[in-house]
């Protein structure tokens, strides 16, 4: 019987779930390799948290010999924006977290939900032809009702046990009314009892008592589009997911989730769920997540805008991820950082708290160890895609950038002055233009004794013998004043090297009082 109802749900002909077990096998990878998967709605917004998450899962896929590949979830086309995809793609590589497979190609594919629509509709006709899913007519108007009834009697909201009027419908109405063309959604027939406690491993939280999942969620929706519930458990499971690494707002539902695969009779992956991102509320001084409409730094796209690194913002992350990182990386400044022995064991299950002023930290620190030519080609790249102007004056003279971005780097402590590309108009300014620091005396007696070709010790101790009655600190101050504009500069003998003699003179004899 349970036959001639999905006959008429499901009218064009589908290949059957064990055709599809054979057409995408268990993945031939070595023991032990994890397959993840990032598995974003495109809705045009990266938040910082789902990046945090795919790049646990990143790590796990690359230490372990397996498999990391993107999934787009875009039935929801409410929430979906054109560009979604992009947004999702650009904010990886903010982070240069790599795709083994994706939108751009893989075995497993396709890889966007919306294409796999026949994939769904088999495995939920193998579940109505067991009698384990039935289309429901209820209206939005009638589960209203059902969810006022359910308030006011104070009972758990949802389409569950007696409230869910579909659920007994007698074969003849439902064929009726199929036949007749009406709406419907098709639900699961939850075999499971609130009453009932399952126990989950999460590899993160570790073991956890959760009661059974009772409701008849919709697997598929009036469009016969399928909810997430439904399409990623079986996109995990054909995609040979083992390890799902995803927010913890996932694990009211996980009980749901782990019978769903029980009743289309396959194994679940692994759980991680990781605790969202925190911020210190300004106003109450008190922690709270990070908001995607209260923060502007809760977007990807805010960090790519000011440049920050990709090996900054990764190198933070993990300081939030495993609390031993910034041991490792105190003891190990120069390996790279797939070499951290990042561990799901060491997260906390609590959220980490997002700090700007330790981003900046970090960033700092990272920046200081690049070379300059890292620093001209990374600086580079940002300024072409935000920041012409300054494109364009790197661009013009590339030896004398890099030379400029050479001065105080490399030996035991470089310089730690920029945090982000869009600081390097403001650091370099005196580079590019003339500073508008008022002349000296000084700058005017040492002009007359400058030598363009000293050597750095030389130079000094020509200042040495030339200061007379002034400090050296006061004579090179002013100096540096004239020819910088500032009163802090880096190496001042080699910011002189690189300006050049020419514009070094001109600086000292200029605006004279
Ligand atoms: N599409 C879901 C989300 O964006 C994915 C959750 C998951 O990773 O399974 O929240």
């Amino acid at each position: 019987m349970s036959n001639q109802l999905s006959a008429l749900i499901f009218t064009q002909p589908l290949a059957t779930a064990a055709e599809l077990q054979a057409k995408y096998p268990p993945r031939e990878l070595p023991e032990g390799a994890a397959v993840t998967r990032f598995a974003p709605s495109p809705t045009g917004f990266m938040h910082m948290g789902n990046v945090l998450g795919a790049l646990v899962s990143r790590t796990l896929a690359s230490q372990s010999g397996g498999v990391f590949y993107l999934r787009l979830e875009d039935t929801d086309k409410k929430r979906e924006v054109a560009d979604g995809a992009a947004a999702i793609l650009s904010g990886l590589h903010a982070l240069e977290i790599a795709l083994d497979e994706g939108v751009d190609g893989g075995e497993y594919g396709p890889y966007t939900q919306s294409q796999r629509r026949e994939i769904y509709h088999a495995f939920a006709k193998q579940l109505v032809d067991e009698g384990l899913a039935y289309p429901c007519f209820c209206t939005a108007e009638q589960l209203q009702q059902m969810r006022d009834e359910q308030e006011s009697a104070g009972v758990n909201k949802g389409y569950y046990g007696g409230w869910a009027k579909c659920r007994c419908m007698p074969q003849d109405e439902q064929v009726r009314r199929l036949q007749a063309g009406e709406s419907y959604t098709l639900r699961l027939r939850s075999p499971g009892d609130a009453a009932r406690k399952i126990t989950v491993n999460d590899l993160i939280r570790g073991k956890l008592e959760l009661p059974e999942y009772d409701m008849d969620v919709v697997l598929l929706k009036a469009d016969g589009m399928p909810t997430y519930h439904f399409a990623h458990v079986v996109d995990d499971h054909l995609m040979r997911t083992t390890h799902v690494v995803r927010g913890d707002e996932w694990l009211a539902t996980l009980p749901l989730h782990i019978q769903l695969f029980g009743l289309l009779k396959c194994k679940p992956p692994k759980y991680a769920h990781i605790a969202p991102l925190m911020k210190l509320d300004a106003e109450t001084g008190g922690k709270r997540k990070l908001s995607k409409r209260k923060d502007p730094e809760a977007a990807v796209s805010f960090f790519t805008a000011q440049g920050y690194p990709s090996a900054a913002l990764r190198e933070y992350l993990l300081t939030l991820l495993n609390s031993n990182f910034e041991e490792w990386r105190r003891a190990k400044p120069a390996e790279p950082l797939s070499a951290f022995p990042f561990s799901l064991k060491k997260m906390s299950s609590s959220g980490a708290l997002f700090d700007l002023q330790k981003l900046d930290d970090v960033s700092k620190t990272v920046i200081s160890r690049m070379t300059a030519e890292e620093v001209f080609a990374q600086a580079l790249a940002w300024a072409q895609a935000h920041e012409p102007e300054l494109a364009e004056l790197l661009a013009r003279d590339a030896g004398y950038a890099t030379a400029m971005f050479a001065i105080d780097r490399g030996g035991k402590k470089p310089r730690k002055d920029m945090a982000k590309w869009s600081q390097v108009r403001e650091a370099y300014a005196y580079f590019y233009e003339e500073p508008s620091g008022a002349g000296s005396e000084i700058a005017q007696n040492y002009a007359d004794i400058y030598v363009h070709g000293d050597e750095k010790e030389a130079w000094f101790a020509r200042i040495k013998a030339n200061c007379g009655d002034v400090a050296v600190k006061d004579y090179c101050g002013a100096v540096r004043v004239a020819v910088t504009g500032r009163e802090n500069s880096p190496d001042l003998w080699a910011v002189m090297q690189v300006l050049g003699e020419e514009t070094v003179k001109r600086r000292l004899t200029a605006n004279q009082s």
